[in-house]
């Protein structure tokens, strides 16, 4: 197959030949196209590093079809399942469980191993893990909160197996219980959400991250600091040399946006005020931030719409990150080489996927197509996701119109929608 024409995230205009699910060759003048893709742009697939697809456990919250499905609908051909499934993905049995329902996977994954009071490393350890996923040093909430010993255990196994270790930094002794007090007795959506930002604060982040760098420091480990949340934390990530993430959430809504999402925006990390969330983006656009992932965590309208206490944490994402960044693309806010390297070049390179992230001979087919002047509102019903709703409701967004696994159709928008088969992989295989 051929794509003809199409404009590369660098600006460059270049036919693409697709052989065998492998990008045969980049170049111009390759022949009669079978996709014309003149005005058109081409990128490589969205690696999401971070998402909740939810079973085993929750599947009225999503499916791996719901959740990949999804997926491809907005340009990510990779993703990566965090483990606080029921059950946790914290033994070699639990593992097995998932992967076999990630066999109806549309998009390819990694599964992430966690790590809880109840993990078996042995047995985790020997299966095709693709990182430890949201290790929690301590949280409040969760329940996959671990102690710091065990925290410096799993680092030291992670790095003796040469496995990355994502971190969910938040440390629970530096939030403000009194914020939750003091919030209302309201139930419902328009209950005080803001509750939830002044109780998880902007300080228990950075001194999470200053902690868990020291562990990675000290076990020579490889740590991805996930969803960090305020320029604190960023910086305390990238001047110790781990590299981190941020969500479009705390990317594209802070605080301010609270009284329109109610308890739909409670998330972990919080909303942030917006002058963090402008020095936030301020990283992200100079390049300090390594990687944009979504943490993918819908719930369902009705468990969502409860009082301030009650809400679960988390928002849907996985559909929306790229079109939210093409829109920055086509503003002129972001470039498109910066929007390609933090959702595929970057976090191929950082979790070792040699043959994602970019479009070059002999990476797979991994390819997104979009016309970068066909913006149009975000609408929840029109996503794919089980949950039916998103937070970006609204927002102007660039839907791709074509999405490649392979070499294979996996999301077709140009005559209707039409999806393909269910051929994700294992990219840890
Ligand atoms: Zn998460």
């Amino acid at each position: 197959m051929i794509i003809g024409s199409a404009t590369l995230p660098d600006g460059r205009e270049r036919d693409v030949r697709i052989e065998d699910g492998t990008i045969a060759a980049v170049e111009t003048g390759l022949g009669e196209p079978d996709v014309d893709a003149t005005g058109k742009r081409l990128f490589p697939g969205a690696v999401d590093a971070h998402v909740h697809f939810r079973e085993p456990g929750f599947p009225h919250k999503e499916t791996w079809t719901t959740g990949s499905k999804s997926a491809a609908a907005g340009g990510v051909t990779t993703v990566v399942d965090q483990p606080n499934t029921d059950p946790a993905t914290v033994t070699g049995a639990a593992f097995d469980e998932k992967a076999a329902l990630a066999r109806e996977s549309h998009v390819d994954y990694g599964i992430n191993g966690g790590v809880s009071p109840d993990w078996d490393p042995d047995s985790l350890f020997e299966r095709p893990l693709f990182a430890l996923g949201e290790v929690f040093l301590a949280d409040s909430t969760g329940d996959m909160g671990i102690d710091a010993d065990r925290f410096a255990d799993a680092v030291a196994r992670a790095s003796e197996a040469d496995v990355p270790v994502t971190v969910h930094a938040e440390d629970a002794e530096l939030f403000d219980a009194g914020a939750l007090e003091r919030a209302g007795d309201g139930t419902g959506r328009d209950a005080d959400a803001d509750a939830w930002s002044a109780y998880r604060t902007a300080a228990a982040e950075a001194a999470a991250v200053e902690r868990a760098v020291e562990v990675g420091a000290d076990a020579d480990a490889d740590l991805h600091i996930a969803h960090t949340s305020t320029p604190a934390g960023i910086d305390a990530a990238s001047e110790a040399g781990a590299t981190c993430e941020v969500t479009p959430h705390h990317l594209f809504l802070s605080r301010d946006d609270l009284d329109g999402l109610g308890t739909f925006g409670r998330m972990n990390p919080p909303l942030r005020s917006e002058d963090r969330r402008e020095a936030v983006y301020e990283r992200v656009a100079d390049g300090t931030v390594d990687v944009v992932a979504t943490d993918h965590a819908p719930h369902t309208r009705a468990e969502k719409d409860a009082g301030i206490r009650d809400a679960p944490s988390g928002v849907p994402g996985v559909e929306t990150m790229l079109p939210l960044l093409l829109e920055e693309a086509r503003q002129g806010r972001l470039s498109y080489e910066r929007v390609r390297d933090l959702v595929a070049a970057n976090p191929a390179a950082i979790f070792g996927l040699p043959n994602k992230g970019r479009i070059e001979a002999g990476r797979d087919a991994d390819l997104v197509l979009f016309d970068p002047d066909d913006a149009r509102p975000v609408r929840g019903e029109e996503l794919h996701s089980k949950c039916g709703w998103t937070p970006f409701e609204g927002r102007t967004a660039v839907f791709p119109e074509l999405t490649l696994l392979r070499g294979e159709v996996v999301y077709d928008a140009r005559e209707g929608e039409r999806f393909g088969d269910a051929d994700g992989e294992n990219v840890r295989g």
